[in-house]
């Protein structure tokens, strides 16, 4: 069912390169995308209809959710869910709400000073995927952090359900109102990010595209990037699982499978010192899949090229191939996980112990589910407030501070052959460099 890498004796130089990983050709995607992108930008809500209608099997007549369907959502769901929610919801924002960053002033020299100012994005455009499963508890991760950065204007899109008349599914949209959020569109895939990058006739254009999605998204992200700020590439899911013989092989088999259930192509892979545990797990893996709802899916993805057992003889060895793998989910399931959890560097999300599951991250911990994958959180953290605002250097220096600092900026720009820019400071001294002494 999952395949196995023996790493004993002596790691590969080239640990990146051997991990089982997905084979996701984005840039293959670019060339699908961008006509329809382009078809996007040049005829606006009429393509977006007829992509709708091409891609999702569904006939639309406006992109924008009448409110009353949002209202009705909220009306009909499920008061377990709503709870469930609501508390979802109350968790991220105390974690998100601590994320908020100070304007800090630094007095460089008296009279000069350099504050960096946050200033949230003027509007965002969030993806909620909704292709193979629908994800509700995407609208809090989105909305949350954006609503604390400040955000003044914020737009949810999700692809139109068949089922739902051409909506997206009502969970989504009773997410959108517990939220407060009023701007809902019923648009997925490629098209949704063009619609938020060019705008049209129903969306007016957004600075910032953010959410999860499926190749065809993270194509469209990576093409319309410079024209709108993306966050990470949040593509197919991976949980990677650190474990020793203290391990539950039950608990670890459970986990791998929770993420297999997302996708075909998603990534499960186990990083063990212990051939037993290996082994138990392999063994508990049949029977929780079969005896689970998406059984065919979640075979597929634990017997797919990207999921894996990989057996090392040390924690030491296993930190490095955790690290080179870079997962979306880390999970630390090892004698003294917090330690061991303290020495990885590179990893979306860290899970420590058995009772910290990835599922628990998903919904409820507090902490953000949209995570780089793919091997970029080896560059790239999650969705945070952070990643709606802009940092903004504000110099403000007295005449006397710049004269201080008059000859170091000539000498510099003398040496990079750029003139002007010591004539602008001389410009303000009567032509001359100020003979001040520097602080
Ligand atoms: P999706 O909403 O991303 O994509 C569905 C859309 O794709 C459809 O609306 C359709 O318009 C478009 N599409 C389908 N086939 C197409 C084609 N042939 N050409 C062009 N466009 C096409 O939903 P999904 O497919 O279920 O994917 C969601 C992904 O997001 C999964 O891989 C899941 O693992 C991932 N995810 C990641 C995170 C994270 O934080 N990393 C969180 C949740 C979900």
């Amino acid at each position: 069912m999952i395949s196995r890498i023996d790493m004993r004796g002596s790691l590969p130089a080239n640990l990146r390169d051997v991990l089982p990983r997905a084979e996701l050709d984005v840039e293959a995607a670019l060339e699908k995308v961008r006509p329809i992108c382009d078809d996007v930008r040049h005829r606006g809500v009429a393509a977006v209809r007829e992509l709708t209608a091409r891609f999702d099997g569904v006939e639309i007549a406006t992109t924008r959710v009448p409110a009353e369907a949002i209202e009705r959502s909220l009306a009909e769901l499920d008061p377990r869910v709503r709870a469930a929610l609501e508390e979802s919801i109350r968790r991220t924002r105390l974690v998100h709400r601590d994320q908020r960053r100070a304007d800090v002033t630094t007095q460089v020299v008296p009279g000069g000073t350099v504050t960096e100012r946050w200033v949230p994005v003027d509007r965002v455009g969030l993806y909620v995927p909704g292709g193979r499963a629908v994800y509700p508890s995407s609208v809090v991760m989105n909305v949350v952090p954006a609503q604390e950065a400040g955000v003044p204007s914020l737009a949810v899109t999700s692809p139109a359900q068949k089922e739902f008349g051409g909506l997206p599914h009502p969970t989504i949209l009773a997410a959108c109102a517990l939220l407060g959020v009023d701007e809902v569109y019923n648009v997925g895939g490629a098209q949704a990010v063009a619609m938020f990058a060019y705008g049209t006739e129903e969306c007016a254009p957004a600075t910032m595209v953010t959410g999860p999605g499926n190749i065809w998204v993270a194509a469209a992200k990576r093409l319309l990037k410079g024209r709108i700020g993306i966050d990470s590439e949040a593509g197919p899911t991976e949980i990677a699982i650190l474990a020793d013989d203290t391990a539950d092989p039950v608990h670890v088999a459970a986990d791998l499978i929770s993420q297999a259930e997302h996708d075909t192509i998603a990534a499960a892979v186990l990083v063990t010192t212990s051939p037993e545990l290996a082994e138990a797990v392999e063994k508990e893996l049949p029977g929780q899949v079969s005896a689970t709802r998406h059984s065919a899916r979640i075979t597929e993805a634990l017997a797919g090229r990207q999921s894996g057992v990989v057996l090392v003889d040390s924690l030491d060895d296993g930190l490095k191939v955790v690290d080179a793998y870079a997962a979306e989910h880390l999970e630390i399931h090892t004698a003294d996980a917090a330690a061991v959890a303290a020495r990885v560097r590179n990893a979306g999300a860290i899970f420590v112990g058995t009772y910290a599951p990835v599922s628990l991250g998903d919904y409820l911990a507090g902490s953000n589910h949209v995570l780089p994958t793919g091997g970029c959180a080896c560059h790239s953290g999650g969705l945070s407030v952070q990643s709606f605002l802009r940092g903004i250097h504000v110099v403000d220096y007295s005449r006397d501070a710049l004269a201080r600092a008059a000859a170091h900026v000539t000498v510099l720009a003398d040496a990079e052959d750029l003139p002007a820019h010591g004539a602008a400071i001389r410009a303000r001294f009567d032509w001359r460099v100020p003979q001040t002494e520097t602080d």
